[in-house]
């Protein structure tokens, strides 16, 4: 398996210090110091061995079940005037790619002898993946999340205490992600021995944004490989991915990062315009600063403040970006591009129609740019279908007048 790759002298991923360029990094408070260090000196030991991979590779395929599908989108290409191939992460037990990342780091916490595993959660899409792999493994799960994002997802916080992780509501602030993110930092400070706290993106302190695209690089490892079966060809000439945080376009892209010919098209939520107001457009609108212990490029006012960000897709609702994809972006390597709210919700009913597939409405903003690429017949173009669109059915019916003709 490719998870422990050596990268060692790529312009593109983590170096030795725990930088991307000049992002990235582990701004931690010093009391949490000892259990960064312990990941940070044991995390590329434990991918590499023999036995750890042996386990990841079995869970994904007989748990997860992979590997997903390249699939060959007819009737997409057919509109676009391009090879489109979806990479079927909605096909993934759970629905999206995140249980990808939960299945490794829960084989990491056992590797590290731990007994007790926390998460945050914002739409509850990374507490549902992370209370699976704990009820999988039998092992304690306590889910920090905004209480007012616990009204507002019952049914996945329905599906973690199904699951049987407790959700402990995070009541300071604005009530939601970042808030409970503090919260798990807190618990994480007070229980350094016997916790192991799952990050659910490219987010955080090193080593976490380096060791979760590793473990979504399974992503580009399998279209590399299905690519190759299909065409001949390896490499294609585009990937898209939708990023939030960044994690299912880390996975998507790291096997090509430093294959310049293959165009890297992250994109980002433009919320109801980049402009505004409303908008998680964070390469467009963000600045360096530290969030979550990295530094990485972020939205916040003159004084430092976090500005809130806006988008209808719960994932993508989120003020900073991994700092891969800060570097990304300011080297050039990857072209980010945005879509608006409206603009997702089009291209997750156009899906629909051409393809019957109901996307995610993540993944619907990557979809959403497929126009803008002036692509050649010949071009392969490779979309990350991130998750499918089951949790976005209020949303999607909310607009089925609109998208819907008799
Ligand atoms: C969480 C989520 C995302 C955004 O997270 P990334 O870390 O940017 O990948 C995208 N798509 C789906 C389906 C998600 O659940």
């Amino acid at each position: 398996m490719d998870i422990a790759v050596n990268t060692s002298g790529s312009r593109y991923h983590v170096d030795k210090n725990g930088y991307y360029g000049r992002f990235g990094g582990a701004y931690i408070p010093e009391m949490l110091y000892p259990n960064v260090e312990e990941l940070r000196q044991n995390y590329m030991q434990i991918l590499s061995d023999t036995g750890f991979q042996q386990q990841f590779a079995h869970l994904l395929s007989d748990y997860v079940g992979r590997p997903s599908p390249l699939y060959l989108a007819q009737r997409l290409s057919e509109k676009y005037q391009a090879n489109i191939y979806l990479k079927r992460e909605d096909l993934n037990h759970t629905g999206a790619h995140k249980i990808n990342n939960t299945i490794g780091q829960i084989l990491l916490a056992q590797r590290l002898g731990k007994k007790r595993i926390i998460a945050e959660t914002g739409a509850g899409q990374h507490g549902v993946a992370t209370a699976t792999v704990c009820a999988l493994m039998g092992m304690e799960c306590v889910v920090y999340m905004g209480s007012v994002d616990i009204e507002r997802q019952a049914p996945n916080v329905a599906r973690m205490k199904m699951l049987g992780a407790t959700v402990m509501p995070a009541t300071s602030g604005s009530r939601t992600l970042k808030d409970a993110t503090n919260e798990a930092i807190r618990d994480w400070i007070n229980n350094p021995v016997d916790t192991h706290y799952i990050i659910g993106s490219v987010v955080g302190p090193h080593p976490y944004p380096d060791m979760v695209a590793r473990f979504q690089s399974v992503i580009s490892e399998e279209i590399m490989r299905q690519l190759l079966e299909k065409t001949g060809r390896a490499y294609p000439d585009y990937v898209m991915a939708c990023v939030g945080g960044g994690s299912n376009a880390a996975g998507a892209f790291f096997h090509f990062l430093d294959h310049e010919k293959v165009q890297l098209i992250p994109v980002e939520a433009a919320g109801k315009g980049v402009n505004s107001g409303f908008s998680a457009a964070t390469s467009q609108l963000g600045r360096p600063g530290v969030i979550h212990a990295s530094k990485t490029l972020l939205m916040q006012t003159e004084d430092g403040q976090i500005v809130e960000p806006h988008s209808i897709s719960a994932g993508l609702d989120y003020p900073g970006v991994g700092p891969l994809h800060a570097h990304l972006f300011e080297t050039g390597r990857a072209r980010f591009l945005h879509a608006t709210d409206d603009e997702a919700l089009a291209a997750a009913f156009e899906l629909t129609r051409l393809e019957g597939i109901i996307p995610a409405l993540e993944s619907s903003h990557a979809l959403a740019r497929l126009g803008d690429l002036a692509l050649q017949p010949d071009d392969v173009v490779v979309v990350c279908l991130s998750g499918r669109g089951d949790k976005d059915m209020a949303t999607y019916i909310r607009h089925l007048e609109q998208f819907t003709k008799s």
